[in-house]
């Protein structure tokens, strides 16, 4: 088989200047971009590197042993991200998300999540403090994590077989110690536990059912990404897409489900819960999630921003340009000067890249310079 090249473009160093408007800010947690859209939900990623190399994310082509990852110095240190994150609060944040990466590969991630816990909303309560992992490190670090004020997670895990997970991870990671990390984190109480499966069809679409049937009943709540074009290197086609809808009519042929109502306003995943007997849901049996970027856009919603492991800000995950906010950290800004150029750059804010995808001529899709999802987070 002919191998695969896929040229990366090193979008790190293309970061926009942040504005630094003249005029100081004090936020009131009611900042809208240009769409009407508040400012709900910040992910932090806090390092670019990964033990995993899963195809659709950093393919082991492009992310190879000689793959230039940040180097320590430029990482926003844990007072950096804690300074930011106080000035999105107020601007309107209420959860915060760390990622990566594999944000529990980043040392003393638990002193970042003492520190973050501390902070509070504009309401004057503590923030929702969740993180995205591969599980790989979830057994060891657990209990730690829930100590240090975490108060949940989302668990990637793209199959039940050792066969098919490992062909997605790609350096033979078990499944048996990702199921080991999602115990731990479920006896420590970082609960509710969502768990992530990426579809990719013809590659884990036997795992749908397996999955489904694994945490019905569990108080796990298993969601189905469809596989996005996110970065430049994963070398996505929509062939591998499998479309959510599909996703249902399977889980449809093996469990009977009901529409649930949404959780939350901005909330990504379209819920369907598993019916009891009475053909009503039960919330015993629990529910799954569809989070369907391809076939059917939540941009109208979408209130997230994203920062990047450097403290660069981008405003969608589809973005090619982010906003250096390090510079000003670094540069000597005032908190009111930073909230002001948050201002500035949320309302002018107008992504909606999902929406628009299949406007866009193919040729320019395959052009676009993205942003690579393990250095902004997912
Ligand atoms: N390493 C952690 C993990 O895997 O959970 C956190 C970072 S990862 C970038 C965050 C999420 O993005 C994961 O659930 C992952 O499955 C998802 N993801 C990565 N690339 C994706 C793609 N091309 N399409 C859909 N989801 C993707
Ligand atoms: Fe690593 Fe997560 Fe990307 Fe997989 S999805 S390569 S675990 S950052
Ligand atoms: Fe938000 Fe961009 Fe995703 Fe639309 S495509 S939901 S704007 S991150």
């Amino acid at each position: 088989m002919a191998e695969r090249v896929i040229p990366l473009y090193d979008q790190r160093a293309a970061a926009l200047p942040a504005p630094r408007p003249s005029a100081p800010v004090a936020p009131d947690g009611r900042l809208l971009d240009r769409l009407q859209r508040p400012l709900r939900d910040l992910r932090i990623s806090v390092t670019d590197r990964c033990n995993f190399r899963c195809s659709y994310c950093m393919p082991k082509e492009v992310f190879g042993k000689d793959y230039p990852y940040l180097p320590h110095a430029d990482l926003l240190t844990f007072e950096e991200i804690t300074r930011l994150a106080r000035i999105f609060l107020a601007h309107g944040v209420r959860k915060i998300r760390l990622t990566g990466g594999e944000p529990l590969l980043r040392k003393h991630i638990e002193r970042l999540i003492e520190m973050l816990a501390a902070l509070r909303t504009v309401d004057g309560t503590p923030p929702e403090l969740t993180l995205t992992t591969n599980g790989s490190l979830l057994a060891r670090k657990a209990r730690a994590l829930r100590d240090a004020g975490l108060q949940r997670v989302t668990v990637s895990l793209d199959g039940l077989d050792d066969a098919v997970f490992q062909r997605m991870n790609d350096v033979g990671f078990p499944v048996a110690e990702v199921l080991d990390g999602i115990a731990a984190a479920q006896a420590a109480g970082l609960a509710p536990i969502k768990v992530n499966m990426v579809v990719k069809r013809g590659t884990n679409d036997d795992q749908i059912v397996p999955m489904a049937r694994h945490f019905r009943g569990s108080g796990i709540v298993l969601r189905f990404i469809e596989y996005m074009d996110v970065g430049s290197s994963n070398g996505w086609c929509m062939d591998e897409v499998l479309p959510s809808a599909e996703v249902l009519a399977r889980l449809q042929q093996a469990f009977a489900l009901v529409p649930l109502e949404p959780g939350s306003p901005g909330e990504t995943a379209e819920r369907w819960g598993y019916a009891g007997a009475d053909g009503r849901h039960d919330p015993a049996l629990g529910e799954v999630g569809f989070i369907s970027s391809v076939t059917q856009a939540f941009c109208r919603d979408c209130n997230r921003a994203r920062l990047s492991t450097e403290g660069c800000l981008y405003l969608c995950l589809f973005a090619e340009r982010g906003y250096d906010l390090r510079a000003l950290l670094r540069g000597g800004a005032s908190d009111a000067e930073i909230a002001a150029s948050l201002a500035a750059i949320w309302g002018q804010r107008a992504d909606r890249y999902s929406e628009i995808r299949a406007t866009l001529p193919p040729e320019t899709r395959r052009a676009a310079r993205r942003i690579e999802m393990s250095y902004i987070g997912g």
